[in-house]
């Protein structure tokens, strides 16, 4: 069972890289953000309030979060393991997330972090923007702020995973190629 966290700043290619991963591993891949736009897409409540924080680049609150992981989370009970991608981003939800796991006599087997410089993040996101359609990618006050809020919320987890064991770094600057390539090396340790 493999139950892996993207993590990474945003821009850092965790969305690409998660659907190579999923391909490769078969692998049900929950990503926050991309479930949070299915249900502003389909006008729901939730999408509703996610959305009023999305748009500012702020974290939808915990709570909301958590609930909502972990229904989905709950939607797999067969699932040969996940790829958790944009998920957890406070160490709340980290807390969280081993408990829903542990609930199923499961654990996290590892943090595979994408490490891109802020600079080349701003340029992504930047070019992002022309095609990905999504209103916080459009503006750079905003993307300034999803930097901070990753900063700020979430990073304090790369300590919290490397206590525990489960934090390792891979560069994400390159050839999708390449950062696949690495990804998978680390993945394959696991097994
Ligand atoms: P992403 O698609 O991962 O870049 O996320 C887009 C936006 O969705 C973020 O800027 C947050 O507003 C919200 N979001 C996604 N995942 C989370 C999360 N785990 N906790 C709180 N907010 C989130």
């Amino acid at each position: 069972m493999l139950n892996i966290v993207l993590f990474g700043p945003p821009g850092a290619g965790k969305g690409t890289q998660s659907e190579k991963l999923i391909a490769k591993y078969q692998l049900i891949h929950l990503s926050t953000g991309d479930i949070f736009r299915a249900n502003i897409k389909g006008a729901t409540e939730l999408g509703m309030l996610a959305k009023s924080f999305m748009d500012k680049g702020q974290l939808v609150p915990d709570e909301v979060t958590i609930r909502m992981l972990e229904s989905e989370v709950n939607k797999y009970p067969d699932a040969k393991g996940f790829i958790f991608d944009g998920f957890p981003r406070t160490i709340a939800q980290a807390q969280a997330l081993d408990i829903f796991l542990s609930k199923r006599g499961q654990s996290l087997s590892a943090v595979l972090s994408l490490e891109v410089k802020e600079d080349e993040l701003r340029q992504r996101l930047a070019e992002r923007a022309k095609s990905s359609g999504r209103p916080d990618d459009a503006n750079p006050e905003v993307i300034q702020k999803r930097i901070d809020v990753y900063k700020n919320e979430t990073l304090p987890l790369k300590d919290h995973f490397t206590a525990q064991g489960k934090y390792k770094g891979i560069n994400g600057i390159g050839e999708i190629n390449e950062i696949f390539n690495s990804l998978c090396a680390k993945i394959d340790e696991l097994k």
